[in-house]
């Protein structure tokens, strides 16, 4: 039947077959899941969310925790909601909400089992959540885990080390946190002066944070947190928000965390400034300047908001706008 269908010009003459030929529609309709006739039901569930790469003798596997979705009106603080739903059509994404992927990394050092960033937890959007099924499916095991390093401590980047009732995830890693994310967030001063609808955030490090405090690690900017993986300074969405640079041999990866909170909006105008980063003229030149250093390299970068795998290069696109060119499928080992 797609033969017939090709002779007659293609995906082009696909539509009008349907339309005007009934027999044919009704000979396709067999051949899409769910339509009466179909041996088995559509499965209503997405296949399990984990991509290897490999960076020198590194294995980084990227673990999906599902997406989460916000309004879209007012998350552009400085450009009007038109432009911004014009540039989402641009990407083929709904127009009228931002989705905000989740994607974190498991490094394989060889050495060390390396976690940065760890998910929502059980305390995510409904549609979030899938991150500790993920990480099994790619064989991983939560006890075997070395060290947790946290990009910065917004909710969806910290919740899965410590779930609702209080437990602990990785029983036998160590948490290392960006020095200057601590000082802010745990300065109880600082606690004090934040605005109403921000103290629930406080209040979330403080419950993830609070019983492990005395055994937490606090890693300096420009400083490698563990061997082959540095700490680079990326300060705004957050004051101490850090991207991580991973480096085996001469091989080289830059895990940018939240640089941007969408890159099909923010890797294409970096100008633009989200309401959910904290210092949006500071993450506006942040973002310049990693994504300029990316683009140089041409090293392989990951986001943790970024369409899944949320892995892949980034290239110039026009002055002042670059593009996430996304990684091809590759064979580790
Ligand atoms: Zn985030």
């Amino acid at each position: 039947m797609p033969a017939v269908i090709l002779q007659k010009g293609g995906i082009g003459g696909l539509g009008m077959n349907i339309t005007r030929r009934g027999a044919i529609g009704a000979g396709l309709a067999s051949l899409v899941p769910g339509v009466a006739g179909a041996a088995q039901p559509q499965a209503g569930v997405q296949a399990p969310g984990f991509f290897r790469s490999k960076v020198g003798a590194f294995e980084i596997t990227s673990i999906s925790d599902g997406a989460a979705y916000r309004p879209l009106d007012g998350f552009i603080k400085n450009t009007p909601v038109d432009e911004v739903r014009k540039v989402l059509g641009e990407a083929f994404m709904a127009q009228d909400q931002v989705t905000i992927p989740f994607t974190s990394l498991v490094v394989n050092t060889g050495k060390k089992l390396v976690l940065l960033d760890s998910g929502n937890g059980d305390l995510g959007a409904p549609t979030t959540g899938s991150w500790m099924a993920n990480f099994r499916a790619a064989g991983f095991d939560p006890a075997n885990v070395d060290a947790v390093i946290i990009s910065h401590f917004h909710g969806d980047h910290i919740n899965g080390t410590r779930l609702k009732d209080g437990r602990a995830v990785f029983p036998n890693a160590e948490v290392l946190v960006s020095a200057p994310e601590w000082d802010f967030w745990m300065d109880d001063g600082k606690m004090a002066q934040a605005p109403e609808g921000m103290k629930g955030a406080f209040q979330n490090v403080r419950r993830v944070f609070g019983p492990m405090a005395k055994d937490v690690t606090r890693y300096d900017w420009g400083k490698e947190i563990v061997p082959g993986i540095s700490a680079v300074a990326a300060p705004g969405h957050t004051p101490g928000h850090t991207v991580f640079a991973i480096q085996s041999g001469a091989a080289k990866f830059l895990m940018m965390s939240d640089l941007t909170n969408n890159t099909a909006l923010f890797v294409r105008r970096p100008d633009w400034q989200a309401i959910v980063d904290m210092d949006g003229e500071q993450a506006r030149q942040t973002r310049h300047r990693m994504l300029d250093v990316a683009a140089s390299e041409k090293m392989q970068v990951a986001f943790y908001h970024a369409p899944f795998p949320a892995t892949g290069h980034i290239a110039r696109d026009g002055a002042g706008s670059y593009q996430l060119v996304p990684a091809m499928w590759q064979m580790p080992g």
